[in-house]
């Protein structure tokens, strides 16, 4: 059977990782304990998840013409990603992460730099690919307008649409008619609901919404409420779980599997990256996830 295509339209990073015992306060120098370098974003991240369990992927996105951005190209190839839709903006940052880990907290900017330039019209740009998608997966580090826009052409098509509302943004009235899936987390679920949605609107969101729930593993709305377990693992590192569960969702829907069967896939996929460092190093092969069901 042809494998299924999913196209991610989202965020490509070089996450810059600091590990110190002191943070500095302004204007102070420190020395630090080790700096790594390691692809992230959630765009790109999702994009791996649904790869390493054997989708067709192909990604939209944008990178600077810099070393990251050329790093950041070459890894997605490898991880057998169709990388052609992806533009090297030239004059701009390639978008990274500095993150700062002391002491098992961390502090984060990020500057979006190229992933800025997915504008409209980039992605208006790729409606062929968008219109041979069997399912195209958004999150929110790119501009809205072009969500928006992704969104749209896939309806057009009849192209089935998950929308991971994260980083937090209020949904606009376009996106929540266009998503077929939403799948926030219980925080970003929290504030989502707080807002000042007429009932109808509430009402549809809801029926969408797939609930991740950390350890607890994952709740479905739509219709009566259906619970998922999470499945008890040592975890190690619980960075980018949000991501493999949504490219796991995205590819065991592409496969035809129902919502439920779907989700349970999809908690066993993120259940197995936490036990592994690194948002991309523990995401799992399809294998991996079989043997673990078995
Ligand atoms: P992140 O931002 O760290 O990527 P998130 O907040 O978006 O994560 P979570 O709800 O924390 O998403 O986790 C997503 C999914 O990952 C959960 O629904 C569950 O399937 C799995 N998961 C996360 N943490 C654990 C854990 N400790 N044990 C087992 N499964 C986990």
């Amino acid at each position: 059977m042809a494998k299924k295509n999913i196209t991610v339209i989202g965020s490509i990073n070089m996450d810059l990782v600091t590990k110190t015992e002191q943070v500095p306060m302004m204007g102070e120098t420190l020395l630090g304990e080790a700096f790594y370098t390691i692809p992230g974003g959630k765009g790109a991240n999702q994009a791996v998840a649904a790869a390493r369990l054997g989708a067709e992927v192909s990604m939209i996105g944008c990178v600077g013409d810099d070393p990251f951005g050329r790093e950041l190209l070459a890894h997605l190839g490898r991880e057998s990603i169709h990388t052609d839709a992806i533009k090297v903006v030239a004059e701009v940052s390639t978008g990274i992460a500095s993150i700062t880990l002391s002491g098992g907290d961390n502090s984060i900017i990020v500057v979006p730099g190229a992933n800025y330039h997915v504008t409209p019209e980039f992605v208006a740009g790729h409606e062929e690919l968008i219109a041979a998608s069997d399912i195209i997966l958004l999150q929110l580090e790119i501009p809205m307008e072009s969500v928006e826009m992704a969104s749209s052409i896939a309806k057009k098509y009849n192209v089935k649409v998950i929308l991971n509302p994260a980083p937090f943004q209020p949904i606009p009235d376009r996106l929540l008619e266009n998503a077929d899936y939403f799948t926030p987390n219980e925080h970003e679920q929290k504030l989502l609901l707080s807002h000042d949605w007429s009932e109808e609107k509430r009402e549809s969101f809801l029926r969408k919404c797939i609930v991740t729930q950390g350890e607890k593993g994952v709740s479905i709305f739509s219709g009566t409420q259906i619970d998922i377990p999470g499945y008890k693992v040592k975890a190690i590192d619980t960075t980018g779980a949000g991501d493999t569960f949504n490219g796991a969702l995205a590819y065991s829907l592409s496969e035809g599997m129902g919502l439920s069967e779907a989700c349970r896939f999809a908690n066993a996929a993120a259940a197995l990256s936490v036990t592994k460092l690194g948002a991309q190093g523990g995401m799992p092969t399809k294998f991996e996830v079989n043997e673990f069901l078995r």
